[in-house]
């Protein structure tokens, strides 16, 4: 049976610091979904308490302009896209707080979250919106030289490297948007590339190609990194599995990830369905899960399209998805 809850927000601020605290709506993650969920769901009064994670305010953080969220006719950086998101959710009394989510039983409601793996928030109903994070390739050689030359976020280092040159691993949008900033930073831009093609969009594919010090190397993949201390080059194999295959040198300072996200649903699989990648599967065209109170949004759960737009249009139904479950489940 459901234990029924009908805590007002002061109860909910007078219980912030005990071990145990009983609430309404749970936010999990601040990225574009978790905050456009958080200001449906302090508008429909549900109280909700948000967690943000190790990274504040999600991916969006990690870039530059953002041109294409509708609203901003001259575009916006990503940073600020977000802080904007933060005051409208807080605007309508969403509380926002430091924390991650290190632990979580489904197994009945309320739901229970454990935060730094010590307090534990009950939750009548969940809203999961922790995104997604950068892939490595699993190297030694990345660990090696972590802070040493290898990076996975261009906007946050590429400033060290003005006038070096680099290389950007990947072929999609972000190895593309990344290329690009940093050709307007650095000397010379190499993206390794392992196919004879491109995942970006075109109009990202256009760019890479009109910018004069980016040189693209088809079919190339990373066989390792090598410097005294700091990265000085990599090895790369060319046609890697092929007739013709050979292993190739490039004298770089810097070497940055840009090889997608893998999702954040680790503390979710016990108890929702994940495709092989692990994103959460829902129900479709709406942000349910396969648990009824339990409510996926953004790029947790989106495979696809993994737009801050979509991120927070999934964030929206989520949190609908959350009123009309709570109001049904009193
Ligand atoms: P995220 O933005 O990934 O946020 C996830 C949130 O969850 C973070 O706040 C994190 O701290 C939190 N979290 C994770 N785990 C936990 C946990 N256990 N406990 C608590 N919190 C947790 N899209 C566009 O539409 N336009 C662009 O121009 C664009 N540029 C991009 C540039 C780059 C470099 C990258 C990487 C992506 C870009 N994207 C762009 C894609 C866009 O950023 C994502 O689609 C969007 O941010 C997804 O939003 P989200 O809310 O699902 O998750
Ligand atoms: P992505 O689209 O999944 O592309 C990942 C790229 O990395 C692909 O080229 C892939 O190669 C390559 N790759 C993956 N694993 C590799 C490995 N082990 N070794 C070498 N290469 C590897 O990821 P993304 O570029 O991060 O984009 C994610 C989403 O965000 C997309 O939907 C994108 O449209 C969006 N985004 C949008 C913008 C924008 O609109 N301006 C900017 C950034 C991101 P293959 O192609 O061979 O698989």
């Amino acid at each position: 049976m459901f234990e029924k809850l009908n805590l007002s927000e002061n109860q909910q601020k007078n219980d912030k610091n005990a071990d145990i605290e009983k609430i309404k709506c749970l936010i999990i993650g601040s990225g574009p979904a978790g905050y456009t969920a958080a200001i449906y769901a302090a508008r429909a009064n549900l109280n909700p308490v948000m967690y943000e994670g190790l990274q504040p305010g999600g991916q969006l953080t990690t870039t530059t302009e953002v041109e294409n969220f509708p609203g901003y006719p001259n575009g916006i950086t990503g940073p600020e896209l977000m802080e904007d998101l933060k005051k409208q959710a807080s605007r309508f009394g969403t509380d926002i707080r430091w924390g991650l989510a290190t632990a979580a039983d489904l197994s009945s409601r309320p739901f229970k979250v454990t935060i730094d793996g010590s307090k534990v928030v009950e939750a009548e109903a969940l809203i999961i919106a922790t995104g997604a994070t950068a892939q490595y390739l699993g190297l030694e050689d990345e660990k090696k030289y972590a802070g040493s030359g290898v990076s996975a976020c261009a906007t946050c280092d590429g400033f060290f490297y003005r006038k070096k040159d680099i290389a950007v691993v990947g072929g999609g949008d972000t190895a593309a948007e990344e290329a690009i900033y940093l050709a307007g930073l650095c000397n010379k831009v190499y993206m390794i590339v392992r196919r004879d093609e491109l995942r970006a969009s075109k109009v990202m594919q256009e760019r890479v190609k009109s910018t004069p010090n980016i040189e693209v190397l088809w079919k190339h993949q990373t066989k390792g990194l090598f410097g005294d201390g700091v990265v000085e080059g990599a090895e790369l194999y060319k046609n890697k599995g092929e007739a013709n295959e050979e292993i190739v040198k490039i004298k770089i300072d810097g070497f940055f990830l840009a090889i997608g996200h893998k999702p954040n649903s680790d503390i979710f699989k016990e108890y929702l369905d994940l495709d092989e990648v692990g994103y959460i599967k829902t129900i479709p065209g709406t942000s349910k899960t396969k648990i009824p109170g339990v409510f996926a949004c953004g790029d947790v759960q989106d495979s696809h399209y993994r737009q801050a737009i979509t991120a927070a249009g999934s964030g929206c139904m989520a949190a609908m998805d959350t009123e009309r479950f709570l109001s049904e489940n009193a």
